[in-house]
């Protein structure tokens, strides 16, 4: 396995794209900017949850109550009903996410953030790169020591490849920028309420340091052979919503479809 070049920079979001398929993320480099800029249904309600969250935790905490979920997410949510499946499907994700987001935000009426909606960076000599994520949000912990903080995410799209790299991503960059890991990484799942919560170690931390170490020697690989790229399997979640779908050459007919 070859290591990452000395002054390379990997950004979270970049990575998560190519994670979500290597082959579109090389097809999507050298697009055009109407290409570069399509955007899918869950990336549209992802925008609006954020959105929502960055509001409630910037609110002051004795006014979060007089907040309304509802009025929130209409301020942001999409008017672009073609990019959902159907009109019904658009209306039923706007209502599923106001039934997520008031039982999830309702519950954080007293918390205080630390961090709300920041992009960072740091040096990771483990691994010779400069991260750079962007947390939604950092609390603090409501027990153990003052220092002690949680890392928290809420999200649409529930791929497990992706919740996989936030946790790993997390507990290698926290390590690294704040010299301790967070007690907590909590990935909240708004459509289904489905949590996510990882207590990073020191011994987990060696294995997110490996899973970080592949990551971002597959993606310096992509970069130097752009056309040798994994695709999906076909009919996957995310073929249904990628823009190249009815470019994208048929597995059989070039590179083998080897991911899930
Ligand atoms: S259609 Fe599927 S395999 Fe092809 S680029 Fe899009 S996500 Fe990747």
């Amino acid at each position: 396995m070859s290591t990452a070049a000395k002054g390379t920079v990997i950004e979270d979001y970049k990575l998560e794209e190519f994670l979500r398929c290597p082959y579109r993320y090389v097809k999507r480099q050298g697009a055009g900017p109407s290409a570069k800029a399509e955007v899918n249904w869950m990336q549209l309600a992802q925008l609006a949850v954020s959105h929502v969250v960055n509001a409630f935790y910037m609110t002051p905490e004795k006014e979060r109550s007089k907040l309304s979920i509802p009025d929130m997410l209409e301020q942001w949510w999409t008017n672009k009903v073609t990019k959902f499946e159907s009109p019904e499907h658009y209306w039923s994700i706007k209502q599923q996410l106001i039934n997520g987001l008031n039982p999830l935000l309702m519950t954080e009426l007293s918390s205080v953030p630390m961090i709300v909606f920041e992009q960072h960076q740091v040096f990771v000599p483990e691994l010779q790169v400069e991260l750079t994520q962007i947390f939604q949000l950092v609390l603090g912990s409501e027990s153990g020591e003052p220092s002690d903080y949680i890392v928290r995410k809420y999200i649409v799209d529930e791929e497990e490849d992706i919740i996989t790299l936030f946790q790993h991503l997390t507990a290698v960059f926290c390590f690294s920028a704040f010299g301790r890991l967070p007690v907590r990484i909590e990935v909240l799942p708004v459509l289904t309420g489905n949590l996510r919560i990882v207590y990073p170690t020191k011994e987990t931390l060696e294995q997110s340091q490996d899973y970080m170490r592949l990551a971002a020697s597959l993606m310096q690989e992509a970069a130097s052979e752009p056309g040798q790229q994994l695709r999906k399997v076909q009919g996957s979640a995310e073929c249904s919503r990628c823009p190249f779908l009815e470019e994208c050459v048929s597995p059989a007919a070039e590179a083998e479809a080897i991911m899930m």
